[in-house]
């Protein structure tokens, strides 16, 4: 979100420095599944997932697991969460996610064209498998409802698959493609190449945490550095995903943002070929296939602020992975965790904010922020200019969650 935000202001002519602690793409997007997925625009808040809750509390293997320990502190969080799961409130969320995700192609496309590795966006489509015709069925509805927003999808059967991934042939006999998702072959390479573009554009990016924006009347004069350095601004935007909370009693925010965690495997010489990214529903898992090995993971895990990852989750992706491909090589694995910013309606916050006019949001993308990093991008560099977005932003105003 970050690299994108700076990359479009400084297409709108801005002198802009990136601050972050982290080296160039070792952020969660790293360990994202890599997909530009347009059409995952349904929220988890859905109708059924009340009934569901029970199950993740008991069931820790499974692709959402709710730690107990962290139920009591995230219960308003959950709370807010469980209101938006009604059929009229989730058509309108997807409505709302469509209406960024339509333009991710073309907000990106400048950005590759600019970079020296546009590449690393690989042309091919996303694939989805299940386990048995009952599994399709049950995504019909919402197949349905995304092709009614203009996204496309086609029915694959066991050839089919077979013929795109030979090795699952015999496997799955159940599928649907996304002809117009994308996957990037190198979540990091992908963000340290659009880094580069532009530190070549004449961007700066510095290593080190913002602790505080520095005020003065209404807006930040400044930001300062948890090494005590100070950086002046004339404008601000925080995208620093999870991390955002930490200006939010600054910005007078009330804004529910949790980091929802996800788990990985990388397998660096895996020994079997998997040609798109692969989406497993029964399993909460993808393959994904990047240069720098086959990277498995997913499942959503709430274990609340400051929990200590649990690998054996990514154990456990690993198991389910093996009943599929058993021929898989494990060795030099590595494994990885992210924390996907999440807010209880999985819409994110672009806005500007009420407290100090010259700081812009950019945070709480989900499971969607590598996705939506350039179209954020694009919206946010056009407030910054001083021009209204051709769209309308209310629906990812910060202040729908002030009571
Ligand atoms: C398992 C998994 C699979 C996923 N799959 C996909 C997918 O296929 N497609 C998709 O679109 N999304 C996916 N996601 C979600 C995606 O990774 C996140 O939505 C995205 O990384 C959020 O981007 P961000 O820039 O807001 O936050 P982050 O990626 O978390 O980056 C935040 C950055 O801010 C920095 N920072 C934090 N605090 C400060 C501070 N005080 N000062 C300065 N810098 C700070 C951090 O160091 C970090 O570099 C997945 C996530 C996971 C965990």
């Amino acid at each position: 979100m970050g690299v994108c935000c700076a990359l479009y202001l400084q297409r709108e002519g801005y002198a802009v420095t990136l601050i972050d602690p982290a080296a160039a793409g070792d952020s969660t997007a790293k360990w994202s599944c890599g997909q530009m997925a347009i059409g995952e625009v349904i929220p988890l808040s859905r109708p059924g997932v009340m009934q569901k809750i029970p199950g993740w509390l008991l069931d820790q293997n499974g692709p959402l697991a709710l730690r107990v320990s962290a139920l009591p502190g995230m219960l308003p969080w959950v709370l807010r969460f469980l209101a938006c799961a009604r059929q009229a409130k989730t058509e309108e969320i997807a409505r709302d996610i469509a209406s960024l995700t339509h333009h991710v192609h073309a907000d990106y496309a400048p950005l590759l064209q600019a970079c020296a590795e546009p590449a690393l966006l690989r042309e091919s489509p996303v694939i989805k498998v299940f386990e048995s015709a009952a599994g399709l069925e049950q995504e019909l509805p919402q197949l349905a409802f995304r092709t009614a927003l203009g996204f496309k999808a086609e029915v694959l059967d066991a050839a089919a698959i077979a013929d795109l991934e030979p090795s699952l042939a015999g496997k799955f006999g159940h599928g649907l493609l996304f002809p117009d998702w994308r996957s990037v072959s190198d979540t990091e390479g992908f963000i340290a190449a659009l880094t580069q573009s532009f530190i070549d554009q004449g961007g700066a990016r510095v290593r080190g945490q913002v602790k505080r924006l520095d005020q003065v009347a209404d807006h930040a004069s400044g930001v300062t550095l948890t090494n005590g350095e100070r950086y002046a601004v004339d404008h601000v935007v925080i995208a620093a995903g999870v991390g955002s909370r930490t200006f939010f009693d600054q910005l007078g925010a009330q804004i529910p943002l949790i980091g929802i965690a996800g788990y990985q495997v990388l397998l660096p010489t895996p020994g079997v070929k998997v040609n798109h990214s692969v989406i497993f529903p029964d399993g909460g898992f993808c393959f994904s296939p990047m240069t720098r090995g086959l990277q498995i993971g997913g499942t959503m895990e709430f274990a609340g602020p400051n929990a200590k990852p649990n690998f054996k989750r990514a154990e456990i992706i690993l198991h389910k992975a093996r009943e599929i491909l058993p021929q898989m090589q494990l060795d030099n694995l590595e494994y990885g965790v992210g924390y996907r910013p999440y807010l209880p309606d999985t819409k994110p916050v672009i806005d500007r904010s009420t407290r100090l006019s010259n700081v812009f949001m950019a945070f709480g993308h989900g499971q969607l922020g590598l996705t939506l990093g350039a179209t954020t991008g694009r919206l946010i560099a056009q407030m910054v200019a001083g021009r209204t977005p051709a769209q309308n932003l209310t629906p990812f105003s910060a202040k729908r969650f002030s009571r």
